[in-house]
């Protein structure tokens, strides 16, 4: 679907901005971290199936994220994962200049044109400034995602905000709205600021800005010290107005300065607004781009009983008339695969027989990764009535040492568990390996702490596949879930507000009595109601939690 293309076909009149520090667009191009990421990049391919004209705007993030290797008790260890932008993209030839510690800075832009069968393109574009008129220092600026301290992280947000803005402009695009994906970007209403001689009301009507972060310490924020230093001393007015008097918070500018502002899912727009009291905030749910995210074996079914489904995933409510064997055997095809691939790369011995849980998502303690292994007395008790066995993958961030231990608490587990229990660790969780995770898989775990999932979507890829459910109610899992009908959940109800101790009790007993008399015994026993689980999956959960849908609600209620 990525060709080289040349851009100004494909567009005609006004176009939507999509900036993100990071966009997961190709499984070459690693310039991703996590869910922010792959949400980008299934929002730029479901724009490219709409025709939705979208040009989005990123960081070429040369060093890329990094190649996760892990040691035999489960340490990190991190390997750059460069890539060449001139391998897969096109040089555009204008430059940007941005102003950094008061030096002109040049800016380039690599595109890459994403084009649908359906005829349709998106234009992204990786901007870059290792160009030979910069200073080295400068060169660095687009190299490592999320890397460094506060200053480089307000030089590539300067970059990404202020240098996309004028790239746009070079290349000769007409803009209607400019839509923040996260606050990384919101640099650039300050831009438009300045160029509108400071009418906030102006700005306000072309930005739409969508939150992402459901706590306070994860809103990017800058010292105006550091502020007068990388940017400048003229613009600290404008920024203390909308931005915070003491310290520059990013969300909180964006905040400002947009009249179209939305969380990712309804409870993450409930957060958002104790938050930020006195905000009108939207809810948009996340959703997944359903044709990459359903596995080969399930593409083919659909394909033929469901002709259309890719660009129109509504027809997935129509799941029904596949037969359930085909279900089955489709489902089996993509598990015997995950299975073959953990056995091969961890000398695990995996049996595609016995039910599988499959958990991957950034490794970090708000997630709870370890959940499952509260209790492992119990869990072998489960296990030996009704055998069950773990998949599990995820990176730790570099910087992130709790992250990191939990992967080696993990591996710890995982060798006291041998024998009874098969456990198995997957190194490097990228598009890919998440690909084959969320399809092999029997059950999908998550266990995050509420309410710190604002969405979360990999439950939703999942879904597209068959995979049945199992999680915490918080984020889209709220949304989707109906127990025994399109899942299970764990621990307390939405409306329940529990003290932290008696929530992790509720979610650890929830989590084994239910695995232990509802979901062992049923996919032994009553696959028919297996069968209809994951038919509902399908029919009620990727019907909706799509990126189609999400899409056509941004063209409707952000962008016209
Ligand atoms: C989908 C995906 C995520 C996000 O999953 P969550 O459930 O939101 O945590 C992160 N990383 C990769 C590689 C993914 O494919």
């Amino acid at each position: 679907m990525n060709e080289k293309g040349d851009f100004k076909g494909a567009l005609r009149g006004e176009s939507i901005a999509y900036f993100s520090m990071e966009i997961g667009l190709d499984e070459r191009i690693p310039t991703y971290a996590g869910g922010l990421g792959t949400l980008a990049g299934d929002t730029v391919r479901s724009s490219a199936d709409l025709g939705i004209p979208l040009v989005a705007v990123t960081l070429a993030s040369r060093k890329g994220s990094f190649r996760q290797e892990l040691d035999e008790i489960g340490r990190q260890i991190e390997h750059p994962a460069e890539w060449d932008p001139s391998e897969l993209c096109d040089l555009l030839p204008e430059r940007a200049m941005v102003r950094v510690r008061g030096r002109p800075v040049a800016v380039a832009a690599w595109e890459q044109i994403l084009k649908s069968p359906t005829g349709g393109s998106v234009p992204v574009l990786f901007l870059d400034t290792n160009l030979v008129e910069n200073s080295p220092e400068d060169r660095g600026i687009t190299d490592v995602l999320y890397g460094g301290d506060d200053r480089y992280r307000l030089k590539q947000e300067i970059v990404l905000g202020v240098g996309g803005m004028r790239i746009l402009e070079a290349l000769g695009f007409s803009i209607r709205k400019y839509h923040m994906n996260e606050g990384h970007s919101s640099l650039l209403a300050l831009e438009l600021l300045e160029r509108s001689g400071g009418d906030p009301e102006g700005v306000r009507k072309r930005c739409v800005f969508t939150t992402h972060t459901p706590v306070q310490a994860g809103h990017d924020q800058f010292s105006y010290e550091i502020v007068r230093e990388i940017l400048g001393g003229g613009a600290i007015e404008m920024l203390r107005r909308f931005g915070g008097r003491d310290r520059l918070n990013m969300t909180l500018f964006a905040l400002n300065l947009s009249m179209y502002v939305n969380g990712v899912a309804k409870r993450h727009r409930e957060t958002s607004r104790s938050m930020f009291p006195g905000y009108e905030i939207h809810s948009v749910t996340n959703g997944v781009h359903s044709h990459s995210w359903t596995c080969p074996s399930f593409r083919e079914l659909y394909d033929r009983y469901l002709p259309g489904w890719a660009n129109e995933p509504e027809m997935l409510v129509k799941v029904g008339i596949v037969p359930d064997e085909k279900i089955v055997e489709a489902h089996a095809a993509a598990k015997g695969e995950l299975i073959d691939y953990v056995n091969r790369s961890t000398g695990a011995a995996m049996d595609p027989e016995v039910l599988t849980l499959g958990f991957a998502r950034r490794s970090t303690e708000y997630k709870r990764p370890t959940l499952l292994f509260s209790d492992l007395d119990r869990l072998r008790r489960i296990s030996s009535r009704g055998e069950v066995q773990v998949v599990m993958a995820g990176k730790a961030h570099p910087r992130d040492l709790q992250g990191k231990r939990l992967i080696e608490e993990i591996f710890r587990v995982a060798r006291a568990l041998k024998g009874d229990i098969e456990v198995a660790y997957l190194a490097n969780y990228d598009m890919i390996l998440a690909s084959k995770m969320i399809s092999g898989v029997d059950v999908w775990l998550n266990t995050p702490l509420r309410p710190l999932e604002a969405s979360g979507t990999s439950g939703m890829k999942a879904a597209h596949n068959g995979v049945i459910n199992f999680s915490v109610l918080d984020g889209w899992w709220i949304e989707g879930w109906i127990e025994g009908v399109t899942g299970w959940s764990i621990g307390p109800g939405p409306e329940e507000d529990l003290p932290p101790e008696e929530g992790r009790r509720k979610d650890t007993e929830d989590l084994y009595s239910k695995l232990e008399y509802i979901i062992a015994p049923t996919f032994y026993h009553r696959k028919d109601d297996w069968v209809r689980m994951m038919n509902n999956s399908i029919g009620m959960l990727a019907y909706y939690f799509n990126s189609h849908r999400m899409m056509r609600r941004y063209v409707t209620e952000a962008y016209l």
